[in-house]
Protein backbone atom coordinates (compact mmCIF):
# COMPACT_ATOMS: atom_id res chain seq x y z
CA UNK A 1 0.00 0.00 0.00
CA UNK A 2 1.37 3.40 -0.83
CA UNK A 3 -0.09 6.70 0.50
CA UNK A 4 0.45 10.05 -1.32
CA UNK A 5 -0.91 13.44 0.04
CA UNK A 6 -1.18 15.77 -2.52
CA UNK A 7 -1.74 19.54 -1.37
CA UNK A 8 -4.13 21.27 -2.67
CA UNK A 9 -3.93 25.02 -4.01
CA UNK A 10 -4.45 27.63 -0.90
CA UNK A 11 -7.03 29.21 -1.25
CA UNK A 12 -6.44 31.94 1.26
CA UNK A 13 -3.69 32.84 3.44
CA UNK A 14 -2.45 30.03 6.48
CA UNK A 15 -5.26 27.66 5.20
CA UNK A 16 -4.20 24.16 3.05
CA UNK A 17 -6.19 21.41 2.02
CA UNK A 18 -4.65 17.90 1.29
CA UNK A 19 -6.05 14.85 -0.44
CA UNK A 20 -4.91 11.05 0.74
CA UNK A 21 -4.32 8.36 -2.72
CA UNK A 22 -4.23 4.79 -1.52
CA UNK A 23 -2.57 2.84 -4.40
CA UNK A 24 -2.60 -1.00 -4.20
CA UNK A 25 -0.83 -3.52 -6.35
CA UNK A 26 0.77 -2.62 -9.31
CA UNK A 27 3.27 -5.86 -9.71
CA UNK A 28 0.71 -7.87 -11.01
CA UNK A 29 -1.07 -7.64 -14.39
CA UNK A 30 -4.39 -6.53 -14.21
CA UNK A 31 -7.18 -3.89 -14.49
CA UNK A 32 -7.14 -0.40 -13.12
CA UNK A 33 -9.69 0.41 -10.88
CA UNK A 34 -10.04 3.95 -9.61
CA UNK A 35 -12.12 3.96 -6.30
CA UNK A 36 -13.51 7.86 -4.73
CA UNK A 37 -15.93 8.95 -2.38
CA UNK A 38 -17.78 12.57 -0.83
CA UNK A 39 -17.26 14.30 -4.52
CA UNK A 40 -20.29 16.04 -3.12
CA UNK A 41 -19.12 16.69 0.12
CA UNK A 42 -22.28 16.13 1.70
CA UNK A 43 -22.76 12.81 0.62
CA UNK A 44 -21.04 10.48 3.74
CA UNK A 45 -22.03 6.62 3.40
CA UNK A 46 -19.02 5.89 0.65
CA UNK A 47 -16.77 7.79 2.86
CA UNK A 48 -17.07 5.04 5.07
CA UNK A 49 -17.59 2.23 2.66
CA UNK A 50 -13.77 2.85 1.45
CA UNK A 51 -12.41 2.95 5.07
CA UNK A 52 -13.86 -0.28 5.44
CA UNK A 53 -12.48 -1.19 1.72
CA UNK A 54 -9.11 0.15 2.26
CA UNK A 55 -8.56 -2.17 5.27
CA UNK A 56 -9.64 -5.26 3.15
CA UNK A 57 -7.13 -4.41 -0.02
CA UNK A 58 -4.68 -4.07 2.77
CA UNK A 59 -5.09 -7.23 4.16
CA UNK A 60 -5.43 -8.49 0.25
CA UNK A 61 -2.40 -7.11 -0.62
CA UNK A 62 0.02 -8.46 2.07
CA UNK A 63 -1.74 -11.92 0.97
CA UNK A 64 0.09 -10.99 -2.48
CA UNK A 65 -3.93 -11.82 -4.00
CA UNK A 66 -4.01 -8.47 -6.15
CA UNK A 67 -3.72 -8.32 -9.70
CA UNK A 68 -4.19 -5.32 -11.06
CA UNK A 69 -4.04 -2.00 -9.71
CA UNK A 70 -6.50 -0.30 -6.92
CA UNK A 71 -6.39 3.57 -6.68
CA UNK A 72 -8.43 4.92 -3.78
CA UNK A 73 -9.18 8.01 -2.76
CA UNK A 74 -10.99 8.21 0.47
CA UNK A 75 -12.56 11.72 0.49
CA UNK A 76 -12.68 13.66 -2.76
CA UNK A 77 -13.47 17.42 -1.51
CA UNK A 78 -11.81 18.32 1.40
CA UNK A 79 -12.83 21.55 0.09
CA UNK A 80 -17.11 20.76 0.31
CA UNK A 81 -16.26 19.44 3.14
CA UNK A 82 -15.12 22.52 4.79
CA UNK A 83 -17.76 24.05 3.74
CA UNK A 84 -19.89 23.66 7.32
CA UNK A 85 -22.14 26.95 7.63
CA UNK A 86 -23.75 27.19 10.97
CA UNK A 87 -23.26 23.41 11.66
CA UNK A 88 -24.62 22.45 8.45
CA UNK A 89 -22.27 21.13 5.11
CA UNK A 90 -23.49 22.59 2.54
CA UNK A 91 -20.84 20.12 0.13
CA UNK A 92 -22.63 19.48 -3.33
CA UNK A 93 -21.72 22.97 -4.92
CA UNK A 94 -18.64 25.33 -4.35
CA UNK A 95 -19.36 28.58 -2.12
CA UNK A 96 -16.69 30.76 -4.34
CA UNK A 97 -19.12 30.11 -7.14
CA UNK A 98 -17.85 27.51 -9.54
CA UNK A 99 -20.40 25.07 -9.41
CA UNK A 100 -21.46 21.62 -8.61
CA UNK A 101 -18.54 19.81 -7.50
CA UNK A 102 -19.70 17.06 -10.10
CA UNK A 103 -19.77 19.00 -13.18
CA UNK A 104 -17.53 21.45 -15.68
CA UNK A 105 -14.72 18.63 -15.68
CA UNK A 106 -12.25 19.22 -18.49
CA UNK A 107 -13.93 18.13 -22.05
CA UNK A 108 -10.94 16.67 -23.13
CA UNK A 109 -12.12 15.29 -26.83
CA UNK A 110 -11.15 18.79 -28.94
CA UNK A 111 -7.43 18.00 -27.56
CA UNK A 112 -7.44 14.18 -27.99
CA UNK A 113 -8.66 14.75 -31.21
CA UNK A 114 -6.22 17.44 -32.34
CA UNK A 115 -3.09 14.30 -30.97
CA UNK A 116 -4.69 11.60 -32.56
CA UNK A 117 -5.34 13.05 -36.15
CA UNK A 118 -3.82 10.89 -38.29
CA UNK A 119 -2.49 8.32 -35.96
CA UNK A 120 -5.53 5.91 -35.54
CA UNK A 121 -5.04 2.44 -37.36
CA UNK A 122 -6.85 -0.57 -38.34
CA UNK A 123 -5.84 -2.10 -34.63
CA UNK A 124 -7.94 -1.94 -32.07
CA UNK A 125 -5.69 -2.02 -29.07
CA UNK A 126 -2.74 0.62 -30.70
CA UNK A 127 -5.85 3.02 -31.18
CA UNK A 128 -6.79 2.65 -27.67
CA UNK A 129 -3.04 3.29 -26.27
CA UNK A 130 -3.15 6.08 -28.70
CA UNK A 131 -6.40 7.56 -27.06
CA UNK A 132 -5.70 7.16 -23.46
CA UNK A 133 -2.22 8.60 -23.89
CA UNK A 134 -3.94 11.73 -25.37
CA UNK A 135 -6.02 11.76 -22.66
CA UNK A 136 -3.68 11.48 -19.82
CA UNK A 137 -1.34 14.37 -22.12
CA UNK A 138 -4.88 16.44 -22.46
CA UNK A 139 -5.33 16.53 -18.90
CA UNK A 140 -1.89 17.06 -18.03
CA UNK A 141 -2.50 20.58 -19.94
CA UNK A 142 -5.59 21.35 -18.44
CA UNK A 143 -5.24 25.21 -17.30
CA UNK A 144 -6.95 25.49 -13.87
CA UNK A 145 -6.79 28.77 -11.93
CA UNK A 146 -8.13 28.31 -8.51
CA UNK A 147 -8.34 25.50 -5.47
CA UNK A 148 -11.84 23.82 -6.88
CA UNK A 149 -9.86 23.69 -10.80
CA UNK A 150 -6.71 22.08 -8.74
CA UNK A 151 -8.59 19.78 -6.91
CA UNK A 152 -10.99 18.82 -10.36
CA UNK A 153 -7.78 18.39 -12.17
CA UNK A 154 -6.00 16.32 -9.91
CA UNK A 155 -8.92 13.71 -9.34
CA UNK A 156 -9.37 13.36 -13.23
CA UNK A 157 -4.97 12.77 -13.47
CA UNK A 158 -5.70 10.45 -10.88
CA UNK A 159 -8.32 8.42 -12.78
CA UNK A 160 -7.13 8.77 -16.37
CA UNK A 161 -5.38 5.53 -17.01
CA UNK A 162 -7.88 3.66 -15.07
CA UNK A 163 -10.42 0.71 -16.46
CA UNK A 164 -12.86 1.49 -14.29
CA UNK A 165 -14.18 4.25 -12.49
CA UNK A 166 -16.65 4.16 -9.68
CA UNK A 167 -17.61 7.33 -7.99
CA UNK A 168 -19.65 6.61 -4.68
CA UNK A 169 -22.15 8.95 -3.91
CA UNK A 170 -25.39 9.10 -2.19
CA UNK A 171 -28.92 10.70 -2.34
CA UNK A 172 -31.32 12.15 0.39
CA UNK A 173 -33.45 8.85 1.62
CA UNK A 174 -33.01 6.69 -1.30
CA UNK A 175 -33.04 2.82 -2.42
CA UNK A 176 -29.21 1.95 -3.56
CA UNK A 177 -28.93 2.83 -7.53
CA UNK A 178 -25.96 3.27 -9.94
CA UNK A 179 -26.15 5.73 -13.00
CA UNK A 180 -24.42 4.47 -15.90
CA UNK A 181 -24.87 4.68 -19.62
CA UNK A 182 -26.49 2.76 -22.41
CA UNK A 183 -23.89 1.89 -24.40
CA UNK A 184 -22.28 -0.34 -21.48
CA UNK A 185 -26.46 -1.46 -19.61
CA UNK A 186 -25.31 -4.92 -19.73
CA UNK A 187 -21.94 -3.76 -17.16
CA UNK A 188 -24.31 -2.04 -15.06
CA UNK A 189 -26.88 -4.30 -14.53
CA UNK A 190 -23.96 -7.25 -13.59
CA UNK A 191 -22.45 -4.35 -11.41
CA UNK A 192 -25.65 -3.65 -9.38
CA UNK A 193 -26.29 -7.12 -9.03
CA UNK A 194 -23.16 -7.62 -7.80
CA UNK A 195 -23.38 -5.18 -5.30
CA UNK A 196 -27.22 -5.64 -4.41
CA UNK A 197 -28.25 -2.44 -5.87
CA UNK A 198 -31.86 -2.78 -7.18
CA UNK A 199 -32.15 0.13 -9.66
CA UNK A 200 -29.76 1.03 -12.34
CA UNK A 201 -30.50 4.55 -14.31
CA UNK A 202 -28.96 4.25 -17.69
CA UNK A 203 -28.34 8.11 -19.60
CA UNK A 204 -26.95 9.10 -23.31
CA UNK A 205 -23.40 10.77 -23.36
CA UNK A 206 -24.65 13.52 -25.20
CA UNK A 207 -24.61 16.77 -23.51
CA UNK A 208 -23.39 18.12 -19.98
CA UNK A 209 -22.01 14.86 -18.16
CA UNK A 210 -20.32 14.70 -14.66
CA UNK A 211 -17.26 12.68 -13.20
CA UNK A 212 -17.85 9.32 -14.67
CA UNK A 213 -19.35 10.67 -17.96
CA UNK A 214 -15.78 12.97 -18.56
CA UNK A 215 -13.98 9.27 -18.68
CA UNK A 216 -16.59 8.25 -21.39
CA UNK A 217 -17.86 10.94 -23.59
CA UNK A 218 -14.82 11.58 -25.66
CA UNK A 219 -14.36 7.83 -26.54
CA UNK A 220 -18.15 8.16 -27.83
CA UNK A 221 -17.34 11.09 -30.01
CA UNK A 222 -14.43 9.60 -31.44
CA UNK A 223 -16.07 6.79 -32.63
CA UNK A 224 -18.69 8.95 -33.95
CA UNK A 225 -15.85 10.62 -35.81
CA UNK A 226 -13.88 7.62 -37.15
CA UNK A 227 -16.72 4.95 -38.00
CA UNK A 228 -14.06 3.48 -40.37
CA UNK A 229 -11.54 2.77 -36.93
CA UNK A 230 -11.65 0.11 -34.65
CA UNK A 231 -12.26 1.94 -31.51
CA UNK A 232 -14.20 0.61 -28.81
CA UNK A 233 -15.15 2.09 -25.16
CA UNK A 234 -12.67 0.30 -22.96
CA UNK A 235 -13.47 2.07 -19.75
CA UNK A 236 -16.34 1.87 -17.66
CA UNK A 237 -17.58 4.28 -15.34
CA UNK A 238 -20.50 4.61 -13.11
CA UNK A 239 -22.03 6.52 -10.08
CA UNK A 240 -22.67 4.62 -7.28
CA UNK A 241 -25.61 6.08 -5.11
CA UNK A 242 -25.23 4.36 -1.40
CA UNK A 243 -28.68 4.89 -0.26
CA UNK A 244 -29.45 8.09 1.74
CA UNK A 245 -27.13 10.59 3.33
CA UNK A 246 -27.60 9.63 7.05
CA UNK A 247 -27.21 5.71 6.17
CA UNK A 248 -24.03 5.54 7.55
CA UNK A 249 -23.57 2.54 9.43
CA UNK A 250 -20.49 0.02 9.95
CA UNK A 251 -22.80 -2.91 9.24
CA UNK A 252 -24.02 -1.57 5.81
CA UNK A 253 -20.45 -0.52 4.97
CA UNK A 254 -18.37 -3.70 5.87
CA UNK A 255 -21.14 -5.50 3.86
CA UNK A 256 -20.88 -3.10 0.93
CA UNK A 257 -17.15 -2.99 0.98
CA UNK A 258 -17.22 -6.84 0.43
CA UNK A 259 -19.68 -6.69 -2.04
CA UNK A 260 -17.18 -4.20 -3.88
CA UNK A 261 -14.38 -6.71 -3.01
CA UNK A 262 -16.63 -9.34 -4.80
CA UNK A 263 -17.37 -7.26 -8.04
CA UNK A 264 -13.22 -6.41 -8.11
CA UNK A 265 -12.96 -10.04 -7.71
CA UNK A 266 -15.21 -10.70 -11.04
CA UNK A 267 -12.60 -8.40 -12.92
CA UNK A 268 -9.96 -10.36 -12.14
CA UNK A 269 -8.22 -7.82 -9.86
CA UNK A 270 -7.96 -9.80 -7.36
CA UNK A 271 -8.01 -14.14 -6.50
CA UNK A 272 -9.19 -15.02 -2.72
CA UNK A 273 -8.72 -18.52 -1.62
CA UNK A 274 -11.93 -19.98 -1.44
CA UNK A 275 -12.78 -19.92 2.35
CA UNK A 276 -13.65 -16.49 1.29
CA UNK A 277 -16.20 -16.99 -1.21
CA UNK A 278 -19.34 -17.38 0.33
CA UNK A 279 -19.09 -14.35 2.59
CA UNK A 280 -17.64 -12.19 0.44
CA UNK A 281 -21.14 -12.92 -2.22
CA UNK A 282 -23.27 -12.41 -0.01
CA UNK A 283 -26.03 -9.92 -0.24
CA UNK A 284 -26.26 -9.84 -4.23
CA UNK A 285 -28.98 -10.04 -6.50
CA UNK A 286 -29.92 -12.14 -9.43
CA UNK A 287 -29.12 -10.07 -12.39
CA UNK A 288 -32.81 -10.30 -13.58
CA UNK A 289 -33.96 -8.86 -10.05
CA UNK A 290 -32.05 -5.44 -11.16
CA UNK A 291 -34.89 -2.56 -12.05
CA UNK A 292 -33.28 -0.64 -15.45
CA UNK A 293 -34.69 2.18 -16.35
CA UNK A 294 -33.32 5.26 -18.95
CA UNK A 295 -33.25 8.16 -17.07
CA UNK A 296 -35.49 9.87 -19.29
CA UNK A 297 -38.15 7.36 -17.18
CA UNK A 298 -37.31 8.45 -13.81
CA UNK A 299 -39.42 11.47 -12.65
CA UNK A 300 -37.84 13.70 -10.44
CA UNK A 301 -40.89 14.95 -8.74
CA UNK A 302 -40.82 18.89 -7.81
CA UNK A 303 -42.94 20.76 -4.98
CA UNK A 304 -45.97 22.50 -6.75
CA UNK A 305 -46.47 25.32 -3.84
CA UNK A 306 -44.61 25.96 -0.41
CA UNK A 307 -45.33 23.79 2.28
CA UNK A 308 -44.85 20.92 4.43
CA UNK A 309 -44.45 17.73 2.71
CA UNK A 310 -46.26 14.68 4.02
CA UNK A 311 -45.65 11.26 2.10
CA UNK A 312 -48.11 8.70 2.49
CA UNK A 313 -46.37 5.56 0.57
CA UNK A 314 -43.13 4.33 1.78
CA UNK A 315 -39.55 4.42 -0.23
CA UNK A 316 -39.59 1.20 -2.41
CA UNK A 317 -43.43 1.19 -3.28
CA UNK A 318 -45.04 0.84 -6.38
CA UNK A 319 -46.72 3.47 -7.54
CA UNK A 320 -49.32 3.96 -10.48
CA UNK A 321 -49.78 6.70 -12.56
CA UNK A 322 -51.87 9.27 -11.13
CA UNK A 323 -52.20 7.75 -7.81
CA UNK A 324 -51.62 10.19 -4.71
CA UNK A 325 -48.38 9.39 -2.78
CA UNK A 326 -47.31 12.47 -0.91
CA UNK A 327 -49.59 16.08 0.45
CA UNK A 328 -48.17 19.45 0.47
CA UNK A 329 -49.51 20.72 3.79
CA UNK A 330 -50.23 24.56 2.97
CA UNK A 331 -49.47 26.00 6.68
CA UNK A 332 -50.54 29.20 5.66
CA UNK A 333 -53.80 28.95 4.21
CA UNK A 334 -56.34 30.39 5.88
CA UNK A 335 -58.64 27.14 6.15
CA UNK A 336 -56.88 24.88 8.47
CA UNK A 337 -54.69 21.60 7.22
CA UNK A 338 -55.14 22.76 3.49
CA UNK A 339 -53.13 20.18 1.34
CA UNK A 340 -52.21 19.44 -2.37
CA UNK A 341 -51.72 15.93 -3.38
CA UNK A 342 -48.92 14.79 -5.53
CA UNK A 343 -49.37 12.44 -7.79
CA UNK A 344 -47.31 9.80 -9.42
CA UNK A 345 -47.43 11.11 -13.54
CA UNK A 346 -46.62 7.95 -14.27
CA UNK A 347 -46.25 3.74 -13.22
CA UNK A 348 -43.03 3.28 -10.78
CA UNK A 349 -40.90 2.32 -7.90
CA UNK A 350 -40.65 5.21 -5.46
CA UNK A 351 -36.47 5.01 -5.60
CA UNK A 352 -36.15 8.23 -3.40
CA UNK A 353 -37.71 10.34 -1.22
CA UNK A 354 -37.16 14.11 0.31
CA UNK A 355 -35.34 14.21 3.87
CA UNK A 356 -36.11 17.99 4.22
CA UNK A 357 -39.92 18.40 4.44
CA UNK A 358 -40.47 22.33 4.64
CA UNK A 359 -40.52 22.72 0.37
CA UNK A 360 -40.88 25.70 -1.77
CA UNK A 361 -41.85 25.70 -5.38
CA UNK A 362 -39.53 23.65 -7.44
CA UNK A 363 -37.50 21.48 -5.08
CA UNK A 364 -37.03 18.14 -5.41
CA UNK A 365 -39.26 15.76 -2.95
CA UNK A 366 -39.07 12.21 -4.52
CA UNK A 367 -37.83 10.87 -7.55
CA UNK A 368 -39.73 7.93 -8.95
CA UNK A 369 -38.04 5.06 -11.18
CA UNK A 370 -40.72 3.62 -14.55
CA UNK A 371 -40.08 2.43 -17.80
CA UNK A 372 -41.12 4.50 -20.22
CA UNK A 373 -39.45 7.82 -21.19
CA UNK A 374 -41.41 10.72 -19.64
CA UNK A 375 -41.76 13.71 -22.05
CA UNK A 376 -40.79 16.74 -19.71
CA UNK A 377 -37.50 14.51 -19.09
CA UNK A 378 -35.34 16.07 -21.67
CA UNK A 379 -32.03 16.13 -22.36
CA UNK A 380 -30.43 19.03 -20.50
CA UNK A 381 -32.91 18.34 -17.51
CA UNK A 382 -31.32 15.33 -16.63
CA UNK A 383 -28.42 14.35 -14.45
CA UNK A 384 -29.65 14.51 -11.03
CA UNK A 385 -26.68 12.80 -9.36
ZN1 LIG B 1 -23.80 13.20 -5.36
Amino acid sequence: MQVEVIPLMSPSPGTSRQLNVFRFGGSLPGPTIYLQAGLHADEWPGLLVLQHLLEQLEAIERRQELCGTVIVVPYANPVGMSQNLFGYVTGRFDMTGTGNFNRNYLDPYPEIKRLIEGKLTDNKIQNQHLIRAAFVEAVREWRVDDEVGFLKKTLLALSTEADVVLDLHCDDRTEAHLYGVKHQADECVALAACLGFSYVFLEDLEGIVAFDGAHLQFWHRLQLDYPEKPIGLPVFAVTLEYRGQIDVEDSLAQSDASRLLAYLRSLGVYKPDTNLETELVAGGLAPEAVRVSPLEAVDTVKASAAGLVVFSRALGSFVKAGERFAEIVQIDHPAPNRRIAVNAIADGYIVGLSHRRLVRPGDQIAKIAGATALPHRQLGNLLQL
